[in-house]
């Protein structure tokens, strides 16, 4: 943290928001955020929880991505990162959004051990973490249903809409955060939304980062009716014979 001072990261981090059309943050929010990159950037060096090291690409890869899919999110609504890694994007949605309830879900339990050790630390009493797959039964009788699930860098589009549609309530929403080549996976997946229950419309946008921009897609699944009781399927039948 000797490489960028809170002066300069609340700057960046104003700036940022306002290029990527992101709701002002309270100066308490902000502050939260640099006590939780000061506690990321300390864990990662002695666990890999992620790759991008530097702070100014922290706050624009990080933050300001996760909080693109703020916008889309109802007030109070009750949310599920499915993937969520070290808390991308439950994290800057747990300090951007007090209305909303968050559970993270992970399947390896460093990365939820730390989210939850965030969460206490922030005293972010909106977000819990869970540890566990999302496609076993035992892990869906204890989460239930939410409004909208979200989920970054986790599955192919078909693979990615069995694992989150089933926790979806109908009438809620899966918000899968995408790269340049949305538009491509979600052709591929139209067939297994449509079976398990969701019909999807994609929103591109270009995230603007500290010296460029990059292409993003947000797909939003409505959940129009019930999932098949035989989805999810096993990890391995899920991509061995995706939808
Ligand atoms: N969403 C985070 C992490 C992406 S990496 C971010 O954008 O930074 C993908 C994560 O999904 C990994 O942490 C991996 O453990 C988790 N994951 C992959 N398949 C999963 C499954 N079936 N159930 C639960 N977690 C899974």
């Amino acid at each position: 943290m000797e490489t960028m001072n809170y002066q300069d990261f609340s700057k960046l981090f104003a700036d940022s928001c306002e290029k990527n059309g992101i709701s002002p943050l309270s100066e308490t929010q902000v502050n939260t955020f640099w006590r939780f990159t000061e506690h990321l950037m300390k864990v990662n060096e002695t666990t890999n929880l992620t790759a991008i090291r530097s702070i100014p690409d922290v706050i624009t890869k990080h933050y300001v991505d996760s909080l693109t899919v703020s916008s889309m999110i109802p007030e109070g609504a009750r949310v599920l990162d499915l993937g969520c890694g070290p808390g991308f994007p439950s994290i800057p949605l747990a300090i951007a959004r007090p209305d909303l309830t968050i559970r993270a879900l992970d399947s390896t339990d460093k990365k939820i051990r730390f989210l939850n050790e965030s969460a206490d630390l922030l005293e972010l009493s909106n977000l819990k973490g869970y540890s566990g797959r999302a496609e076993d039964p035992k892990t869906r009788k204890e989460l239930g249903q939410f409004d909208v699930v979200v989920s970054r860098a986790v599955a192919r589009m078909n693979v990615l809409s069995e694992l989150c549609i089933p926790y979806v309530f109908i009438g809620g929403k899966l918000i899968a955060m995408k790269g340049a080549k949305g538009d491509e996976e979600l052709a591929e997946a139209q067939n297994a939304i449509k079976i398990l229950g969701g019909a999807a419309k994609n929103h591109a946008l270009e995230l603007i980062t500290n010296d460029s921009s990059e292409a993003r897609c947000l797909i939003e699944v409505f959940k129009v009716k019930e999932t098949p009781s035989t989805y999810p399927r096993q990890y391995s039948a899920i991509l061995k014979k995706p939808l």
